[in-house]
């Protein structure tokens, strides 16, 4: 069994150690040494990355009780040095012990257990066996477990047999029988854990809860502690100003000033289909006027280059919505559309004239009603020739 440097000292970021094997295993090289200071990936918190004689680790895990290196090199059986990556290991320590203090402050609060952990490249969560947190219970915990940050208080890692298990006071009875691993909060909390944790709860700078939702009956937690905090407060902040200038009102403002933009905005939408429909009344009325007269009824004939197809058929509509009015309307853009109407008082079939144009033009197709046909699919120099045709044959 591997060693295990990180669990007595979790600050050592170099160490030498002895090559006991080192097998390839696909592109890389699987190395196990007698002691290493990586963390393999377990209990919710990654693996470290960092060096051994100057060739990346690029995976640390767990198999048998050893704890094997993947590496992109091969390296001899023999002495060897070994670096961590310190920055990524101190920010898995500020987020595992941040993670620490905020379930016992859960459990503290509320009486919510945490059910796991997850430590995430960007943000980590817990999972708490709840359904339903208030805003001010949350805000609760938040300052409970900031307390204990700023109190600074001793984070301590001890052993208790099996035998002092049960009355120890532990916040969950452990998974692994025998001889327990568990880090104590001073007068706080005191958990069975293998992972690496910080030698103080100040080190672990804000805990901050980004956001909460429910799933299923468990509650999901999304937070952040130390630099990724302040990292996340840096760039919100950044957002917040930036908005406010532009909106040119105070931070605190800005809520107000987004609603009264968006009241604006849905008044503007409004005020525009208003004035869309009475110009679209007005230019039924004109193309009315310019219509060609067949017996005591009237058929306009347009075709509308560039516009809008669902518009074209509105018009369409609004024309026949008179008595004894025939519309053959083309909308001309990528492809070209077709729409026959005609109004409910006369009895030509539209469905039918669109379906003769389109087989005497030779391309397009559709259907519909014999009030209402629209058709596509044509070349749009086409629309102009079905228009004409339709035209004909409606006169003839
Ligand atoms: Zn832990």
């Amino acid at each position: 069994m591997t060693v295990r440097l990180y669990q007595s000292d979790a600050y050592l970021r170099t160490f030498n150690a002895h090559v006991l094997r080192c097998l390839p295993l696909n592109d890389h090289y699987a190395v196990v040494l007698d002691q290493t200071a990586f963390y393999p990936t377990s209990g919710g918190q990654p693996h470290d990355i960092g060096t051994i004689n100057e060739m990346s680790v690029v995976d640390v895990y767990e198999e048998n009780g050893d704890i094997v290196h993947l590496i992109m090199g091969t390296l001899p059986l023999g002495s060897v040095h070994g670096q961590i990556d310190w920055q990524g290991r101190l920010d898995h320590m500020q987020q595992h012990t941040g993670q620490h203090i905020l379930s016992q402050a859960f459990f503290a609060e509320t009486g919510a257990q945490t059910l796991s952990f997850h430590l995430g490249e960007d943000i980590s969560t817990i999972d708490l066996d709840t359904d339903h947190l208030s805003p001010e219970q949350m805000t609760r915990v938040e300052d409970r477990a900031n307390t204990i940050v700023m109190e600074n208080r001793p984070v301590i890692i001890r052993s208790l047999t099996q035998e002092e298990v049960p009355t120890a006071g532990l916040r969950k009875p452990p998974t692994v029988k025998g001889t327990v691993r568990v880090v104590a909060i001073e007068d706080f909390d005191l958990t069975a854990c293998g992972g690496t944790h910080l030698k103080s709860t100040g080190e672990a700078g804000m805990i901050f809860v980004r956001r909460w939702e429910r799933q299923r009956k468990k509650i999901r937690v999304e937070f952040l502690c130390g630099w990724r905090a302040l990292r996340d407060f840096r760039q919100k902040n950044n957002a917040i100003l930036h908005l406010a200038q532009s909106f040119s009102v105070g931070e605190w403002e800005l809520i107000e000033a987004v609603e009264r933009l968006q009241a604006e905005v849905q008044s503007c939408h409004r005020s525009l289909k208003t004035l869309k429909e009475q110009a679209l009344d007005h230019e039924a009325r004109s193309l009315l006027s310019e219509a060609h007269h067949q017996d005591h009824w009237k058929i306009v004939v347009k075709a509308f280059e560039g516009r809008n197809p669902e518009e074209v058929r509105i018009l369409s509509l609004r024309l026949v919505h008179e008595e004894g009015v025939v519309a053959l309307l083309g909308a001309v853009n990528e492809m070209g559309r077709l729409f026959f109407a005609r109004s409910s008082d006369l009895p030509m079939d539209m469905a039918e004239l669109l379906r003769v144009t389109c087989e005497a033009i030779g391309s397009g197709g559709g259907g519909g009603r014999a009030n209402l046909a629209q058709g596509g699919g044509l070349p749009n120099q086409e629309v102009y020739e079905a228009l004409a045709f339709a035209l004909q044959k409606l006169t003839s």
